[in-house]
């Protein structure tokens, strides 16, 4: 059984970096006779964009995507992010900590793959008294190697490659690495396909499934869009919705993109002829592990 999902963050429209997620991920789905799951990553509330939610959702049918089941919102599962967070903490897996960021700063004696690594300061002394905690996951010297469809071998160290990560922070927020793993795991997903820029994040949510005695599933990640200057193509450097060219047209180039070789005719007929071809043609093994786009406009 083959269960894979498409998992936006509303912070804005659709963008043609996240249909390239969409469109890699349902036709992998829709190839293994799997289920194409749809899950709203709505956990950060402060980054929310009002209305993003349902015009993703609009623009995604406008497209023919259709997804099975109802769409989960992430900011109705805190209890379950709740629920993860105790069982790790009840086996000394996760532990509060108070330091401010300039703390961490202050203190950190080595740096990781995202900046400094936490010096474990609230492990070894008490953590400050009528101060709001954030909580984060106990790492070891532990090399996390998994072997990604489209990247290859990917491997971190833990400790020193990113150290004790935040499960959930001092607001109360619930981290996406551990929201999304329990939301994979509750949803059965058995194969991922997202973006490059979630590469990173992997190690740690293996992490994570292993000490939650979740299934890890399969991984592959898609290039990400880059503009001219090598910036990743998001929501905050490429504001542009997709919705200004026929949804024909989007999903002819984002099968370029995906290193798919569909017909020049087919970019001027009729959307559902382009799935059409999609459908029968799509072979993962065609996406190219890296990419770059022009954005001209
Ligand atoms: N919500 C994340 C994003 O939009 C994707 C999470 C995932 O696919 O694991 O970047
Ligand atoms: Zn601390």
């Amino acid at each position: 059984m083959y269960i894979g999902r498409f998992a936006p963050s509303p912070t804005g429209p659709l963008h043609f970096g996240s249909l390239i997620a969409a469109v890699a991920s349902y036709l992998e789905a829709k190839t293994h006779q799997g289920k194409w799951l749809l899950r709203m990553e709505d956990l950060d509330k402060p980054r929310e964009v009002k209305g993003a939610a349902n015009d993703i959702l609009h623009t995604l049918e406008t497209f023919g995507f259709v997804w099975d089941g109802k769409v989960i919102y992430q900011s109705q599962r805190t209890e379950f992010y709740e629920h993860a967070l105790q069982r790790l903490k009840s086996q000394g897996l996760a532990y509060p900590c108070t330091c401010s960021r300039k703390e961490i700063a202050d203190s950190a004696t080595s740096s990781g793959i995202e900046g400094a690594i936490y010096p474990k300061t609230c492990l070894k002394h008490a953590v400050k008294p009528n101060t709001y905690a954030a909580y984060r996951a106990l790492t070891t010297d532990k090399n996390i190697t998994f072997s990604d469809e489209i990247q290859g071998e990917i491997s971190q160290n833990m400790a020193q490659d990113v150290g004790d990560f935040i499960l959930k922070r001092a607001d109360g927020l619930f981290a996406y690495q551990l929201a999304v793993v329990v939301d994979d795991a509750a949803q059965g997903v058995t194969h991922i396909v997202r973006g490059a820029d979630l590469l990173n994040s992997t190690p740690r949510q293996i992490y994570l499934q292993q000490r939650l005695r979740f299934a890890t599933p399969h991984y592959a990640h898609v290039p990400v869009a880059n503009n001219m200057v090598g910036e990743k193509l998001s929501k905050q450097t490429f504001a542009k919705p997709i919705a200004t060219r026929p949804p024909g047209h989007e999903l002819f180039d984002a099968l370029i993109f995906l290193g798919q070789q569909p017909p020049a005719e087919i970019k001027n007929a009729t959307l559902d002829e382009v799935w059409r071809w999609a459908f029968t043609h799509w072979k993962l093994i065609n996406v190219p592990s890296m990419r770059s786009i022009c954005v001209s406009d």
